[in-house]
């Protein structure tokens, strides 16, 4: 039976494929996929630790004294025998097998699938039996921990056994598991959970592919291998579609490859307004890999180089300064004399370090409001000396710039130049020529007070993701609060404009590489505030040029005004023919 389910685009373009499920369980585990040759030894990883919890437990219940209560014997008897049932350990293997999921997402597979089952038993005490499976395969999960970390991916949908394209549906997926999907296993994605500006959301647009994310329940709703449309501009899932609708949506998908070709033909051109006003272009990426794609999509350089993503899913074997200098070396030589842009550690919030020491980090109850970013990095002395030595070794190549996220006082920049000091010293690095040193304007607090860090620094760099989420208190990866996260927010526009007006009158170079930078909506409002550079996901490179040509930057100066000071500033820019 055909049925939709709505959530928040993140993605535009049409998707079509198999669903192909996350299990949705509460247990948190990697999920990548295993090569073909490495598939037998997963399994046997898989059994053995079936294996060796059936018997830890069975040891246990052996050891049982006397007088132990009779409901502790029954229970680890129950337990016994669900690690044991070849209903739950074969079809773990099947999906081994048959899907390549590593041991973990196996397991949690299975146990959602099981899991299904028992919800739908009549009988009450049988449908309790769900926690304990949950508890049996924590337990498993644990003894196959450490993780193992994929070794290499499965790039095309025949390796995954067939030919259909496949799209993600998951509950959650952390930006780190992303990661390692995005060499081109699904053609589109859709969570329960995030907001549009969530990381998991950004990386899911950095893969270019449609999704849709904050559905609250298409993981529940949604089978293993339904037929589903995505529809990324509506934020639409349209699960087991008719054939009519089937056929509407390969039509709209055929219309925007049309499209797509027509706004390539601008790669090469350059971004000069109808008034002569040159803007720059640059891209965001999250590996060093990125960077010769972000060239080939016409970027001139890179704005916004996410580190964290370096460090993420590396358990306890966080990357030395020797890997470090080689990713952003990597990255510099692929820019072939355009700017990098690199950005220290921002980890914290929704992109934790799985490293287990980080555990006392995460039990506070506003992660987005604890030890993150520049915060991290300055409680972390040994590490941050690393990176920025890393960084500075690279800027001896080509032209680096330092990126300093989530600052609110003076006296956090102060610090980062102590230790860019200390770092050069220890090099043994002349202080000229002088790497450049930007702040990002993510927290109010700076964008207020900007006057009182520019002294510290040569420009600024916008990150509307997180300004718009603590001016206006939203978690941005929070869905039930995501029609809230409103970009068009007088106070978040007032912020944006004083920041930009600033730092031009004061000489420094002022960029936004938020997403509000790649959404085609701000492109003229932004220009008309004076902002002349841009950073974005490469693949809105060519959209938010096709608004800068069409855009007279000196006419739109006192509409951009005007448009910040109504009531209802997107009404406004609506009204002004701003939205294209
Ligand atoms: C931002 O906050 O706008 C930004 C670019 O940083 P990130 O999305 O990585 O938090
Ligand atoms: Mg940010």
């Amino acid at each position: 039976m055909s049925f939709q389910v709505f959530g928040i685009p993140v993605t535009q373009g049409v998707a079509i494929g198999r669903a192909v499920l996350v299990a949705s369980s509460r247990v948190d585990v990697a999920h990548y996929l295993v090569p073909e040759d490495a598939v037998a030894g997963e399994v046997t990883r898989c059994l053995q630790a079936c294996e060796q919890v059936g018997a830890e437990l069975q040891a246990l219940r052996d050891a049982l004294p006397a007088d132990a209560p009779p409901e502790l014997d029954a229970l680890l008897d129950v337990h016994v025998m669900l690690v044991r049932d070849p209903a739950f350990t074969g079809g773990a293997c099947q999906w081994i097998e048959e899907r390549r999921y590593n041991a973990e997402w196996a397991l949690s597979a299975q146990l959602d699938a099981l899991g299904r089952q028992f919800d739908d038993m009549e009988d009450d005490y049988l449908r309790e039996r769900k926690s304990d499976l949950e508890q049996v395969v924590a337990r498993i999960l644990e003894s196959l921990a450490p993780k193992q970390e994929p070794d290499s991916q499965i790039v095309s949908p025949r390796d995954f056994g067939g030919d259909d394209p496949l799209l993600l549906v998951a509950a959650d997926v952390s930006p780190a598991d992303l990661m390692g999907f995005r060499q081109g296993v699904f053609q589109g994605f859709i969570t329960d959970t995030g907001g549009r500006t969530s990381h998991t959301a950004i990386v899911a647009r950095s893969m270019g592919i449609p999704a849709v994310v904050g559905t609250r329940e298409a993981s529940r709703l949604i089978r293993q291998d339904d037929w589903v449309v995505i529809d990324g501009d509506l934020g639409l899932i349209v699960v087991d579609p008719s054939p009519i609708v089937l056929e509407e949506y390969r039509f709209k998908q055929r219309q925007s490859e049309v499209e797509r070709a027509r706004l390539a033909r601008l790669r090469d051109k350059p971004a000069v307004t109808l008034d002569g006003a040159h803007i720059e272009m640059l891209a965001n990426i999250e590996l060093p890999a990125d960077a010769s794609a972000a060239v080939s999509a016409g970027a001139e350089g890179v704005g916004l180089f996410r580190t964290e993503f370096l460090f993420m899913n590396r358990g306890d074997q966080l990357p030395s300064e020797e890997e470090q200098f080689e990713a952003y070396r990597f990255a510099v030589e692929s820019l072939k004399g355009r700017p990098l842009t690199i950005r220290t550690i921002d980890i914290g919030a929704d992109k934790p370090l799985d490293r287990p020491s980080e555990a006392r980090h995460e039990s506070v109850l506003n992660p987005a409001l604890g030890l993150r970013a520049i915060r991290w990095s300055l409680s972390e002395p040994g590490m941050f000396r690393q990176q920025l030595r890393a960084i500075l070794r690279a800027a001896e190549l080509g032209p680096v710039r330092l990126l300093i996220p989530m600052v609110g006082h003076w006296r956090e920049m102060e610090m980062v130049q102590e230790a860019l000091l200390a770092a050069r010293l220890q090099l043994g690095l002349p202080e000229h020529p002088k790497l450049e040193v930007g702040v990002m304007i993510e927290v109010p607090a700076a964008a207020i007070c900007l006057g009182s860090l520019l002294p510290w620094i040569d420009f600024v760099s916008i990150g509307t993701n997180d300004l718009i989420q603590y001016t206006l208190a939203i978690d941005r990866a929070d869905q039930a609060v995501g029609h809230l996260y409103d970009p068009w927010h007088p106070a978040v526009l007032h912020l944006v404009a004083k920041v930009i007006a600033e730092a031009n009158a004061a000489g420094k170079g002022v960029s936004i590489c938020g997403e509000m930078a790649g959404d085609p909506a701000f492109t003229s409002l932004l220009l008309g505030l004076g902002l002349r550079s841009f950073s974005m996901h490469p693949a809105q490179l060519n959209i938010v040029k096709q608004a800068i040509l069409r855009a007279d930057a000196k006419r739109l100066a006192p509409i951009a005004q005007a448009v910040i000071e109504a009531q209802d500033p997107r009404a406004a820019a609506l009204q002004a023919r701003l939205l294209s």
